[in-house]
């Protein structure tokens, strides 16, 4: 591995002069530009900005007071509040200002003094003295290396890749970050020692495993990043694959964010920044190890991004929409149920399905909002339809599993649904099989208040791969959801053996049955011989909006005539 010398030191170094008056400043570039890079600046403003552009790479200044528009003092002002520019020295020239004046530049952070007439060895002596103790106290600041890992410490890496791509900014690199799932669990189980110990063995695994490795540091307590030489290809995905024998350290997951190509005019924050925050997007993915920050990446984080930011609003504008599928029953084709499935009509991104957005309002708990939300509008539903006077059939809506370990949640749900006077078994809850996995406690004491109450609990997605059966026999559940899986695979490889395992599951517990995702014919065909009792899908009906369900309703009413609707309990 090797790392930048400090014999840069020696370097040609570029310095800022801002000075108004064109004759000094010209006199100043020709006394000064043998021995250092000059960058010229004819007023604070343009020196503000010439200073924003390249205070990676910048010196130190030299900076004239008196200038029209934006002048010494408020260079100074404006420098001092920005913490990247604050440490670049910068020297006043004075005239015939006040002593008055020197202590407010003095306060204002200037580090020195020069007087006209100039004198040139002195001048560039100084320039030399400040640039040099600068850096070798700010050098002096950053422990250069990490005492566990032997990688460069944080603030010593970030210094250096700073300056590197600033020297080299055509060259191509990559930026790879390491992250170690749920971190703080492992060290509660396994003790500092033992983690530390693991630490720095997988810091010098990943020296040895990384191609081409140019700077590497230890960027948080277990976050590694790894500056290389670009390499094409999707060479990363196979070789972090198994990084650790399982055997070195039970239980630990690595997980890595990888920065193909880096912007060489981003900061090296931004950049460790970007590839962490590649890593939290897979937190938690037991199967991925590897998140690319690559255009599709940065398009799905400005999604993310925008879904948040207009959530809010959304709720307030009503941008949200709740449609209805109508669920059948196998035996008569009856209406006997629908499931009330939420869409966003955003104002920038379109139509967005909830494929989309409740992942991340599940993960920023907004989830809890936009289900009561929904709810709610339900409740209204059911109410017009029941002022109106056809028969409604009863509705199902979703329950997040953040709301189903709320103790608080069974409690709303059901002063909402007496507040519109509605029978509780109008009103299903779709419980997510995954759900049942974690605090099963809670969950059963939700389930159990709500099955007490009236509410009839559908085992939504089941057969999705999250199957528990124990669980779900703790579980007061009334009506069991195949996940759409079930149907698919059973239709594409004619082998039913699965699907029919659940159906007669469900009846040994008693437990009705609905097949979700039913497109075709011979599906519903061999849901019916299976015995099956209910069919939820397009080869009913899609989600229909609300002006388009109580239609399709009306229409089915007609046609069994007097009869009343064959609901689902
Ligand atoms: P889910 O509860 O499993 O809902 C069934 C999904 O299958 C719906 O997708 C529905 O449009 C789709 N579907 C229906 N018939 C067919 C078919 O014949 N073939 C296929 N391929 N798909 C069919 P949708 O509406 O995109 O919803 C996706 C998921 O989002 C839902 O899955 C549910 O987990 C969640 N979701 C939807 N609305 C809400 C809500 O209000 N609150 C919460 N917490 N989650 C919701
Ligand atoms: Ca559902
Ligand atoms: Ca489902």
């Amino acid at each position: 591995m090797e790392t930048e010398s400090a014999t840069s030191i020696q370097e040609k170094k570029t310095i800022l002069i801002v000075e108004d008056n064109d004759m000094n400043r010209e006199i100043l570039h020709d006394l000064l530009s043998d021995d250092f890079n000059v960058l010229l600046a004819n007023n604070g403003l343009t020196g503000l900005k010439i200073l924003e552009e390249n205070y990676r790479t910048l010196s130190m200044i030299l900076l004239d007071i008196y200038m029209p528009e934006c002048n010494g003092f408020d260079f100074l002002e404006r420098k001092w509040e920005n913490s990247q520019l604050r440490a670049i020295p910068v020297i006043v020239m004075t005239a015939s200002n006040t002593v008055e004046d020197e202590i407010r530049c003095l306060k204002l952070g200037a580090s020195d003094f020069l007087s006209k007439p100039y004198n040139t060895e002195v001048m560039k002596n100084r320039i030399r003295s400040l640039i040099h103790l600068r850096e070798t106290s700010s050098i002096l600041n950053l422990l250069e290396k990490d005492t566990l890992t032997g990688l460069l410490s944080k603030e010593f890496y970030l210094h250096q890749v700073n300056n590197l791509l600033a020297k080299t900014p055509d060259e191509k690199y990559d930026l790879i970050c390491s992250d170690i799932e749920n971190f703080r669990r492992l060290n509660d189980r396994y003790g500092e020692t033992k983690c530390d110990q693991f630490l720095s063995y997988l810091a010098k695994r990943l020296s040895s495993l990384l191609p081409d490795i140019v700077l590497a540091g230890r960027v948080g307590v277990d976050v590694f990043a790894f500056l290389i030489k670009h390499k094409n290809g999707d060479w990363a995905e196979d070789l972090l694959k198994n990084t650790v024998e399982e055997d070195t350290f039970p239980g630990v997951q690595l997980k890595y964010g990888l920065l193909p190509l880096v912007d060489t005019t981003l900061s090296a924050t931004s950049l460790v920044n970007n590839a962490t925050s590649a890593i939290k997007e897979i937190k938690g993915h037991y199967n991925t190890h590897l998140a690319v920050f690559d255009e599709t990446f940065q398009k799905k984080l400005l999604r993310t991004h925008l879904i948040e930011e207009g959530m809010f609003d959304a709720l307030k504008n009503k941008e949200f929409k709740v449609y209805y599928q109508p669920k059948h029953s196998v035996k008569d084709d009856t209406i006997v149920g629908a499931e009330a499935l939420v869409r966003w009509e955003h104002p920038k991104l379109g139509f967005i399905t909830p494929n989309v957005f409740i992942p991340i309002f599940e993960k920023n708990g907004f989830i809890s909002e936009l289900d009561y939300y929904v709810w709610e509008a339900v409740c209204k539903e059911i109410r017009n339809c029941l002022d109106i006077g056809f028969a409604i059939v009863p509705i199902s809506v979703n329950v997040s599993r953040n709301d189903f370990d709320n103790p608080n949640m069974a409690g709303r749900l059901i002063n909402l649904v007496d507040k519109y006077r509605i029978d509780h078994s109008l009103f299903h809850i779709e419980l997510t099989e995954s759900t049942s996995m974690d605090n099963l406690e809670s969950i059963c004491a939700t389930c159990k208040k709500l099955h007490d109450a009236g509410f009839i609990i559908e085992l939504d997605d089941f057969g999705s791969g999250y199957s528990a059966l124990s669980s779900i026999s703790l579980l007061n559940v009334d009506i069991m959801k195949l996940d759409v899986s079930l149907i698919h695979n059973a239709s594409e490889t004619k082998n039913y053996s699965l699907l029919r395992y659940a159906i007669q599951l469900a009846e040994s517990m008693k437990l009705k049955t609905v097949a979700e995702g039913v497109e075709i014919e011979e599906q519903a065909m061999a849901l019916r011989v299976l015995g099956c009792d209910y069919i939820q899908g397009y080869y009913y009906s899609k989600p229909l909006k609300r002006e388009e369900f109580e239609p399709y309703l009306l229409e089915y009413e007609s046609q069994k005539g007097e009869e009343h609707f064959n609901r689902i309990f």
